[in-house]
């Protein structure tokens, strides 16, 4: 079923960000009238703009645009939960209202033509379209490289991941619902994307400069969001202490045939070889029964995650 005219719902995470809210709600604005204009989208499409417990007066920015404008809708979250919950909690609250959803950054680094061109993918049949970034020089060099080398390790670790995209992705209405059904605490919904399936592409643009104040991902919170992102994903750590065991106690076996040799045939110290045996031997065999029991944690650890384990695509 693809729609003529579909009702599109932006949603826009906000924490601290009075400074572009104004700005950027002009650009969106102008945005809104040419694709109705251009028939491309509904003149009942909305956007939501998502507080994630600012500190600032951004709600109070929010409610003035609400009461100027009929496309403005506003969600103040209880308290700063994070981009990531911050994005679900605008999907989960309009997913009613629109037939596609764009998330995208409020300080509209990404690309705005982006949008129109996710529009027409939608209505060419995708449920979701990925926004990539082709350029980040506006990215400090520091930033650039670590988000490079995170995407470069997610997807050595076995996770399906898309190269330079962040969070700026259109997705249909039934694949919005489909993302609920994934019930994890710690929310990496790069990853989660891939695994609802249907059928999606990608858009590329070039990334910009920030409208108006500073990063809101300071050094700490991406630490912690790569973290996220690997340990709510990938087991690939808990195999590497398998890995290491397996070889440390194959050394030890190595080790054990040595000190035999150098016990009966070499003139070596008294006593040297019933001190080094038992640290190769039990530094080995430890390891390893480690990475045993990784192995069933790595288990437990999928099976608490309640994932669905299928999702229908068309039912006739
Ligand atoms: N953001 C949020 N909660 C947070 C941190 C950031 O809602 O705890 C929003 C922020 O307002 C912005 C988006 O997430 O709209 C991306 O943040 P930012 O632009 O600071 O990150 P960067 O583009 O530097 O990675
Ligand atoms: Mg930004």
């Amino acid at each position: 079923m693809v729609q003529d005219k579909p009702v599109l719902g932006l949603i826009l995470p906000c924490y601290n960000e009075e400074q572009v809210l104004e700005d950027s709600f002009q650009k969106l604005n102008s945005l809104f009238h040419t694709l109705i204009d251009d028939s491309k989208i509904s003149p009942s499409s909305f956007m939501c703009f998502v507080d994630d417990g600012s500190r600032d007066s951004t709600w109070e920015v929010i409610l003035q645009l609400k009461s100027a404008s009929t496309f403005v809708r506003g969600i103040k979250l209880s308290r700063n939960f994070g981009h990531q919950n911050a994005l679900l909690a605008g999907l989960s609250s309009h997913a009613d209202h629109a037939d596609c959803l764009i998330t995208i950054d409020v300080d509209l680094q990404d690309d705005l033509n982006a949008v129109t061109q996710m529009i027409d993918k939608f209505r060419d049949g995708y449920d979701i379209v990925y926004g990539v970034k082709t350029r980040r020089e506006s990215d400090s060099f520091f930033k650039r490289n670590t988000a490079l080398f995170f995407y470069f390790l997610m997807r050595r670790m076995g996770v399906d991941i898309i190269y330079n995209h962040a969070d700026f992705r259109l997705s249909s209405n039934r694949a919005v619902k489909q993302l609920f059904q994934f019930n994890e605490i710690n929310l990496f919904l790069r990853g989660i994307y891939p695994l609802i399936g249907f059928r999606s592409t990608c858009v590329y643009y070039a990334i910009s400069d920030r409208l108006a104040g500073e990063s809101k991902y300071s050094m700490r919170k991406m630490l912690s969001f790569a973290l996220k992102g690997i340990t709510a994903f990938s087991i690939a750590p808990l195999r590497l202490i398998t890995t290491v065991g397996i070889v440390i106690f194959s050394l030890s076996l190595i080790a054990i045939g040595y000190s035999f040799y150098s016990y009966f045939f070499l003139n070596t110290v008294k006593g040297w070889m019933s001190i080094v045996l038992p640290i190769y031997f039990l530094g080995g065999i430890q390891l390893l029964f480690i990475g045993i029991l990784g192995e069933y944690i790595a288990k437990i650890y999928t099976e608490v995650k309640r994932r669905p384990r299928f999702i229908i695509d068309i039912t006739v």
